[in-house]
C-alpha cells in the first residue's frame, strides 16, 4: 500500500494470477516511487479511484484489462474526470492486437479519447518492452502535471503577461520548470534560499545553481540555460535557416547531415507552432502520439548532434544577394553570410484585434492551449476560437481540466476546417461547438472574466462567463523583408564543399 504522498499505478485485471505478475514486475521497478495497487473488478477499482481522490494523492496510470462500466462510464473516463494528467493504458495479450473486438474497443476508446494506448503485458521478467511503455507514460504524466521540484523556477503572479512569456518560453523550449506565485510559502522559501528578500513585483527566475534572473529578456533566459544566442565572429555558413520549427529543424538535420555548416535563426523557441501542440497524432513513427514541444527537443538534438548551429532568441529581418552569395541580417545589428538561405518562418496566430481583450494576453487570452495554458484553465468555463485542427486539439485538451469548453467559429461548421477523428473526439468529449459566432469584446478585474459574442446571421450580442480563452486561429505571414513563404529555399544547390 502506497503512503499518501506517493502517486499510484493501479492495475485492473480480473485474472488474479495476470494481475500479481503485472503488480509483481511494477514493484519491481517503480515501488520506490510510486504506489502499486490493484483491483480485480470495475467497482472495486472505482472504489480505488475515488480513495486515492479522497487521500489527496495523484493517479499517475491505470493499466486495465477491459474499460469497465460503472454507472454507465468507462473507468478509463472516469480516472480522467478524477485525475485529468492521469495515463491510460489497456492491457493485453500478446497478439491480441489481430483480435476483432479487442482492436475495435482500442480504437472506439482512443477515438473518444479515453485511452492513451494499449499495453502488452509483461510475458517474462524482467520485460523491457513493458517497462518502456510503462516509463513513457509515466514521463509524459510527470511533465503534465509537474509536481517534483524542476531545474528552473519562475516566481511571478499567475495574471501577469510576463510571467506567461517566460513560462511558455521554457515550456516551449523544453525546459523543466515550476511556478510559483509569490505570496506562498513555498516561494518565499526558494526566494529566501536565493538571498531574495523582497516579495517580487515583477517575474523572477531561479536557475538550478541559484543564479537570480529579475524580469529576464529573452535571450538573457535563453543564454542562462545554455542556448547561444550569438552568431559566432565572423559569421558565415553554408546555409542559414531562418525558423525553428518543424520544417526548419528538419532542414537543418538534413542539410548538416550532408556536412553543411548550417546555422538555424529563431527569434523565439525550437518548435514553432509545433511547440504549442499538446500532442500530435498524426506524425509518422509516433503511434501513439508525441507532444509537439517533445518533438521538437528532439529534433533540435538531432540538428545539434550533426553540428547545427543555433541562434536563438534572435529575429532575422532582411536578406539581401552579396558577392558570393546572400547575407542574411539579424536584429540588432549582425549580418552572416551563406551560400544558401532556408525560409521556414511558417505561420503566426491571428491577433484577436478585439478591443478590450488584446489588454488580457497573458491573463486569461492565450494563444495556444499547452500544458502550461491548461494550468490557468483548470475549472473555468473555457472559449477555444477557431475551426482548423489547432484549436480542435487546444479544446480536447483543455477539456480534460476546465469545467466547460466551448469552440466558437465563425463558419457554419468543422468539416471543412477540422479532420475527422478531432471532429469526433470532439463530440465524444462533451465539447459544445458554436457556428456563425465571433467574439467582439470582453473584459475583467486584471484577468479575463467575460467575453462578449456575436451572432453572424442576427447580429445579437450576449457576455459569456469566461475563465479563460484560447485563440487557435493561425496565418500564414512571412518576416518583415522576406517573401511570403512557410519554407522556401533561397538560392541555388548547396552542395557539401564550396567550388
Ligand atoms: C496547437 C497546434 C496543434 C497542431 N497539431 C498538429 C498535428 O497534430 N498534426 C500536424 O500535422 N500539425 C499540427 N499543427 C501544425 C504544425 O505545428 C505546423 O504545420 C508546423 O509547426 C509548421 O512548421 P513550420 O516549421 O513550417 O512553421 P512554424 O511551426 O510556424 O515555425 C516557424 C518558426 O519560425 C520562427 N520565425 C519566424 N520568423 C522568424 C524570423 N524572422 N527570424 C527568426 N525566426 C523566425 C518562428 O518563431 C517559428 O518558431 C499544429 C499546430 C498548432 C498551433
Amino acid at each position: 500500500m502506497s503512503s499518501v504522498a506517493q502517486p499510484v499505478i493501479l492495475v485492473v485485471a480480473r485474472d488474479p494470477r495476470v494481475r500479481a505478475a503485472i503488480v509483481a514486475e511494477l514493484e519491481r521497478r517503480y515501488a520506490a516511487d510510486y504506489g502499486i495497487e490493484q483491483a480485480d473488478d470495475d467497482a472495486a477499482a472505482a472504489t480505488r479511484i475515488d480513495d486515492i481522490a479522497a487521500r489527496g494523492a495523484h493517479l499517475a496510470l491505470i493499466l486495465a484489462d477491459r474499460a469497465g462500466d460503472v454507472d454507465g462510464r468507462s473507468l478509463f473516463a472516469r480516472a480522467r474526470t478524477r485525475f485529468p494528467d492521469v495515463r491510460r493504458g489497456r492491457l493485453i495479450e500478446w497478439g491480441q492486437w489481430g483480435d476483432a473486438a479487442v482492436r475495435d474497443e482500442i480504437l472506439s476508446l482512443m477515438g473518444a479519447g479515453e485511452l492513451e494506448y494499449y499495453v502488452i503485458r509483461p510475458w517474462h521478467s524482467p520485460d523491457e518492452y513493458f517497462h518502456r511503455t510503462i516509463t513513457e507514460f509515466l514521463l509524459e504524466w510527470e511533465r503534465s502535471i509537474g509536481l517534483r521540484p524542476r531545474e528552473v523556477a519562475v516566481i511571478g503572479r499567475a495574471g501577469l503577461p510576463r510571467t506567461h512569456e517566460l513560462r511558455s518560453l521554457l515550456a516551449r523550449g523544453g525546459v523543466p520548470h515550476e511556478w510559483l506565485e509569490p505570496e506562498t510559502d513555498a516561494a518565499r522559501t526558494r526566494l529566501a534560499a536565493a538571498g531574495v528578500g523582497e516579495v517580487p513585483d515583477r517575474p523572477i527566475v531561479v536557475m538550478l545553481d541559484g543564479r537570480v534572473l529579475r524580469d529576464p529578456g529573452n535571450a538573457e533566459l535563453a543564454e542562462a540555460y545554455g542556448l547561444t544566442t550569438s552568431l559566432g565572429d565572423d559569421p558565415s555558413a553554408d546555409v542559414v535557416v531562418v525558423g525553428a520549427g518543424p520544417g526548419g529543424l528538419a532542414a537543418g538535420v538534413y542539410a548538416a547531415s550532408e556536412g553543411l555548416e548550417v546555422l538555424i535563426v529563431e527569434r523565439e523557441s525550437i518548435g514553432g507552432q509545433a511547440g504549442s501542440s499538446s500532442l500530435i497524432r498524426n506524425y509518422l513513427g509516433f503511434s501513439r502520439g508525441i507532444s509537439g514541444s517533445e518533438l521538437a527537443q528532439r529534433a533540435y538534438q538531432q540538428a545539434w548532434v550533426f553540428g547545427a548551429r543555433f541562434a536563438h532568441a534572435r529575429e532575422a529581418v532582411a536578406m539581401e544577394a552579396g558577392e558570393s552569395g546572400f547575407v542574411v541580417h539579424v536584429a540588432p545589428e549582425d549580418a552572416i553570410r551563406c551560400r544558401a538561405i532556408v525560409l521556414a518562418t511558417g505561420v503566426s496566430y491571428r491577433r484577436l484585434d478585439v478591443a478590450g481583450l488584446e489588454a488580457f494576453e497573458g491573463a486569461g487570452v492565450y494563444y495556444g492551449a499547452s500544458a502550461m495554458e491548461a494550468q490557468w484553465m483548470v475549472g473555468r468555463p473555457v472559449f477555444v476560437i477557431g475551426g482548423g485542427n489547432s484549436a480542435g486539439q487546444a479544446a480536447l485538451h483543455l477539456a480534460r481540466y476546465a469545467a466547460s469548453v466551448t469552440l466558437l467559429v465563425r463558419g457554419s461548421g468543422l468539416a471543412e476546417s477540422m479532420s475527422q477523428y478531432l471532429i469526433d473526439q470532439l463530440a465524444a468529449q462533451g465539447v459544445e461547438v458554436r457556428t456563425r459566432v465571433e467574439v467582439v469584446g470582453g473584459g475583467g478585474d486584471g484577468v479575463l472574466e467575460r467575453i462578449r459574442l456575436r451572432d453572424r446571421d442576427t447580429g445579437v450580442e450576449v457576455d459569456e462567463a469566461c475563465g479563460g480563452c484560447s485563440c487557435s486561429s493561425a496565418r500564414r505571414r512571412g518576416p518583415a523583408g522576406f517573401p511570403r513563404a512557410s519554407s522556401a529555399i533561397v538560392g541555388g544547390t548547396c552542395s557539401r564543399a564550396p567550388t
